[in-house]
């Protein structure tokens, strides 16, 4: 089992590539920004509880996290690869999927980041707030979102790089040449 995880700030590109990644590769695409997206739509206890820390761009609680990943991952019980979008945002959530796989005799397969610095984030997610209207994508919430990522969830490089699983690609730059590097690195881990 492969279990891939994209990894980057928000805006990197990481939902458009996962999406390429796990049609190339056979892999479930794995976002938890899509899973409470969709439960917010749904309006469900789950979408209830979450939607105002969302729109505040701020995280999840960590203990919410596994659990809805692991239901998510339940889902596919025949693929042989996972991409992981936007999970895991913090030490504590890598530390609990490495014992989630653990007891499933799995382990995180490779981790790689897409490197985009901080203005060209702000500039795609204020494109993107206009293009979507994303509740999450107005100046304030953005930057909120952009520190958070730098404060809670860049830790995980140095978890990952610890490891030897970590590997980043340049995120800027044609959707299908950074595509292209993406796979190399797969293809290289595979
Ligand atoms: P995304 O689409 O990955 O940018 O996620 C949108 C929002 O969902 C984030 O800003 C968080 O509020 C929440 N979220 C998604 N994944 C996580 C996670 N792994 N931990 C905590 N919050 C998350």
């Amino acid at each position: 089992m492969f279990n891939f995880i994209l990894f980057g700030p928000p805006g990197s590109g990481k939902g458009t590539q996962s999406i390429k990644i796990a049609e190339k590769y056979g892999f479930a695409h794995i976002s938890t920004g899509d899973i409470f997206r969709k439960n917010i739509r749904e309006k469900t206890e789950l979408g209830l509880k979450v939607q105002g820390i969302i729109e505040k761009g701020e995280l999840v609680p960590d203990e919410l996290l596994i659990e809805i990943l692991e239901d998510a991952m339940d889902q596919y019980p025949n693929v042989s690869g996972f991409v992981f979008d936007g999970f895991p945002r913090t030490t504590q959530q890598a530390h609990d999927l490495d014992m989630m796989l653990n007891k499933r005799e799995e382990s995180v397969s490779l981790v790689l980041a897409l490197e985009v610095n901080d203005d060209e984030i702000l500039t795609r997610l204020l494109k993107r707030a206009e293009l979507e209207g994303r509740k999450d994508d107005t100046k304030e919430v953005i930057e909120n979102r952009i520190s958070i990522y730098n404060d809670q969830t860049q830790p995980l490089i140095e978890f990952y790089t610890e490891k030897g699983k970590f590997k980043s690609v340049e995120g800027i730059g044609g959707i299908d040449d950074i595509f292209k590097s993406i796979c190399e690195i797969i293809d290289q881990h595979k």
